[in-house]
């Protein structure tokens, strides 16, 4: 018997995003996926109360290495492909939604082109999430009407970098930097330079929806400041723009937010 009639039909890959990382924020299908996977493959984003909840027999980590590295994303999607064709049903588990800044595309393409069936189960993302349990809408009638998600981890001094701050500050939406903690001096300053008023609302909000979220709240002049006071670590989400401001008149009310830390 050749390979081709021994070997089993290949398992689904479930590219999952899992939500900012409250339990209950994952989706009703996530959570079923993660109930009947064979195996999960996932890294430290989805927050210690969702990993600690899996169940499958098989969980792998493959954020972090043993010496601290990520795995290399090529080395993941060969797991993937590789638990599929043994039959295994499995579920990728990214944080928030795999297809913002998560890689789900380069996964996806990937399986596709190795004949691999898969299904996209989207997640509430961070980019939105974040900013919304800490008070502040990322659109609002009165303020804004459009919303850039970008990414902080590029060096806004090099020219080849990926974002073009001085075209953010010229659309005047408001600003979503995921991955933008350590280079929040940078990316402010550009936006300073850009012409945008200092006094510009500006929010983090640390580990949303995990038990030790924390807030820190000042202007695109003060917010390095904040940062450092507050001691805002990734992940955490950086909004700019007027809408920043509305925490301040809905705090009081709200009714989630005893662990949050506040200047
Ligand atoms: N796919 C993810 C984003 C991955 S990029 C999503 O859709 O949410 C990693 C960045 O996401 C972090 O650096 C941080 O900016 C943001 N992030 C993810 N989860 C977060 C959380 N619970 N609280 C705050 N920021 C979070």
């Amino acid at each position: 018997m050749t390979d081709a009639a021994t070997a089993p039909e290949p398992g689904t890959v479930y590219l999952v995003g899992s939500g900012p990382g409250d339990p209950e924020l994952l989706t009703v299908k996530a959570k079923r996926l993660l109930e009947r996977a064979d195996v999960v493959l996932h890294d430290r984003l989805p927050g210690p109360e969702i990993l600690e909840g899996l169940s499958a027999e098989r969980c792998e980590d493959v954020g972090k290495r043993g010496g601290g590295e990520r795995t290399p994303q090529p080395e993941i999607n060969e797991r993937l492909v590789g638990f599929a064709r043994e039959g295994n049903s499995v579920v990728r588990l990214k944080g928030g939604d795999s297809f913002v800044f998560g890689r789900g595309g380069e996964e996806a393409e990937y399986l596709a082109a190795h004949g691999i069936p898969f299904e996209i189960v989207p997640g509430v993302t961070s980019a939105t999430a974040a900013p919304a349990v800490a008070g502040i809408p990322v659109t609002h009638r009165e303020h804004t009407s459009s919303i850039s998600i970008v990414t902080g981890h590029e060096d806004p001094t090099k020219p080849e970098s990926a974002v073009d701050w001085e075209a953010l500050a010229a659309v005047g939406g408001t600003i979503v930097v995921l991955m933008g903690v350590r280079r929040l001096p940078d990316y402010t300053g550009a936006l300073l330079e850009a012409g945008m008023l200092p006094e510009t609302p500006v929010a983090l909000v640390e580990r949303a929806t995990w038990p030790n979220q924390q807030v820190a709240t000042g202007t695109l002049e003060t917010i390095v400041d904040a940062r450092d006071e507050v001691g805002i670590e990734p992940p955490a989400v950086t909004v700019v723009g007027e809408v920043a401001a509305t925490r301040a008149t809905v705090l009081e009310f709200i009714a989630n937010e005893t662990a949050d830390k506040e200047v």
